[in-house]
């Protein structure tokens, strides 16, 4: 057992409705308990889909226990074929469902269905939604990709794998991703799970590689795909200028094409904004990175190489990836924050004292807490991370918009000063948050380091001169300084001191 408020995770059989309803000609049978169905509102309120998701739920109650559940199961299918007349038919259970150990996949097999049935076991105690949606995609390749049966044409093909429903900003990736393999001259034989058919999952085998989005959702497909039919996938996920020229000349590499072109004509703003003499208050600045394996070790790349910040946080929740995770962080020097526990990454970022931190939706609850900027990369998002414009964190169009976002929240280079400069001003005084996030936050709290050392009234003085977004460092750094030369009280003196020590 464990306590939980907030997950960052649904259970897996979310991972295989977000295949299920990320594709067409597919219909999900879940054995489900009643209520189960608020997991259409994930689809219909936060990714605003105008229609439901392709699933029929059993939503059997406690009478029913009593009963033949089994038999519940056998109509919801037989109905769902005959209603929704699917290419296939995905078949799993719920939690609550897998305690009474129906064996829904079985008995759908029984029934005698005209279409192909998909049986998914996902055990819903051990694993998560993206291990769920991974497993699903992995399971329909299995059944239906068929080896390749035209001879190879003179323009080199590729699968898109890894889009789905739900998933962060995932629409418009794929616009970038598209345009960028057109611009390359690579032409897209399959896009899976979004919008693909059971019968396009069957020519997956046509293309001579994949293009892996996401592999927290396709990386198990793709490994089967290039196992059975000799397929190779990229392995660079195109988050970042940096990265997306990488991905570029990854997939000329696999296509036997010619990327200078294109890597001559790279139209992201991305690199001038950030070397413009603005973003000069940005250098240094120190970011806590937490989010999904990919979207985290993608953000500390281009924190750190492209917007020269100090990332002093990196981690995520997801243990399939944690060694990339832990390879990206150790490259960073820092130790990677593995948990999917909200109140370890709220700890891990006090105890850092970033001045931005970039996460998923809780870590914008965290940071709100700790006052602290905040933008997110990541899932779990909510409703307007789902926005009406186009918004991607890929490619060069994606950069665009990882800059303006992530720099949005901070304080404008301008405004810092003018805090530092007038900190006895009503409008710009000492505590005063940027004007354009509202109301000040609270003070970030500081802990305190070393309990042995006490501050001398004239340098606690002298440290609250110090403007606020700084602050907590100065003090930590003070106080380590202090505790290193056995110095029990921090006067005037050792302030300075510590000063010019590490600025040194
Ligand atoms: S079956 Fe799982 S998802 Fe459904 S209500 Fe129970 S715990 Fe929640």
């Amino acid at each position: 057992m464990q306590l939980a408020v907030w997950t960052y995770e649904g259970p897996p059989h979310v991972g295989a409705m977000r295949v299920a309803t990320a594709m067409e000609g597919l219909h999900y049978v879940l054995h489900a308990p009643q209520g189960d169905t608020y997991a259409d509102l994930l689809f219909t309120m936060i990714e605003r889909r105008h229609r439901r998701p392709p699933v029929t739920y059993t939503t059997f109650q406690a009478r029913d226990l009593g009963g033949d559940t089994a038999e519940l199961l056998k109509a919801a299918a037989l109905d769902a074929v005959a209603r929704f007349r699917p290419q296939a038919l995905l078949v799993g259970a719920s939690c609550t469902a897998e305690l009474i150990q129906d064996d829904p996949g079985g008995l759908a097999r029984t029934l005698g269905l005209p279409v192909p049935v998909v049986p998914i076991e996902l055990p819903s105690y051990q694993r998560k939604e993206n291990w769920g949606a991974a497993e699903t995609l992995y399971r329909l390749v299995r059944a239906f990709a068929q080896p390749r049966s035209t001879p190879r044409g003179d323009r080199p093909t590729c699968n898109i794998l890894g889009p789905t429903a739900l998933g962060f900003r995932h629409r418009d990736d794929l616009v970038e991703i598209r345009g960028l393999l057109a611009r390359l001259g690579v032409d897209v034989n399959v896009v899976a799970p979004l919008g693909a058919t059971p019968a396009d999952l069957a020519r997956l085998g046509e293309a001579d590689f994949n293009v892996v989005l996401y592999p927290e959702t396709a990386g198990v497909a793709a490994e089967w795909l290039a196992r059975t039919f000799d397929q190779k996938a990229t392995t660079v996920v195109p988050i970042g200028v940096g990265a997306t020229r990488d991905f570029i000349a990854e997939v000329a590499g696999l296509a036997s094409i010619d990327a200078r072109p294109i890597l001559a004509a790279e139209t992201s703003r991305l690199p001038w904004y950030s070397r413009s003499v603005d973003s000069n208050y940005l250098t240094g600045k120190r970011v806590f990175v937490f989010g999904d394996a990919t979207h985290a070790i993608a953000a500390a790349r281009v924190a750190a190489k492209e917007l020269a910040f100090e990332v002093v946080g990196l981690g995520t929740y997801s243990r399939e990836q944690a060694r990339d995770v832990r390879a990206a962080a150790r490259d960073l020097g820092l130790e990677a924050l593995i948990s999917d526990d909200y109140l370890a990454v709220e700890a891990a970022i006090a105890a850092a004292q970033p001045e931005l931190v970039l996460g998923t939706q809780m870590e914008r609850h965290i940071a709100k807490k700790l006052g602290i900027p905040c933008a997110v990369i990541s899932a779990p998002v909510h409703v307007q991370d789902f926005p009406a414009r186009h918004s991607p964190q890929m490619g060069f169009e994606g950069a665009n918009v990882l800059f303006d976002t992530w720099v949005h929240p901070l304080m404008m280079g301008l405004e810092e000063h003018l805090l530092r400069m007038f900190r006895d001003d009503f409008e710009f005084h000492d505590e005063a948050g940027a004007s354009h996030l509202g109301a000040a936050p609270a003070p970030v709290p500081v802990p305190v380091a070393v309990e042995a050392v006490r501050w001398a009234q004239d340098a606690e003085s002298e440290l609250r001169k110090i403007p606020f977004f700084v602050r907590g460092k100065a003090r930590r750094n003070t106080e380590a300084f202090a505790a290193e030369r056995g110095l029990a009280t921090i006067t005037l003196e050792t302030l300075y001191d510590a000063k010019a020590h590490f600025a040194r």
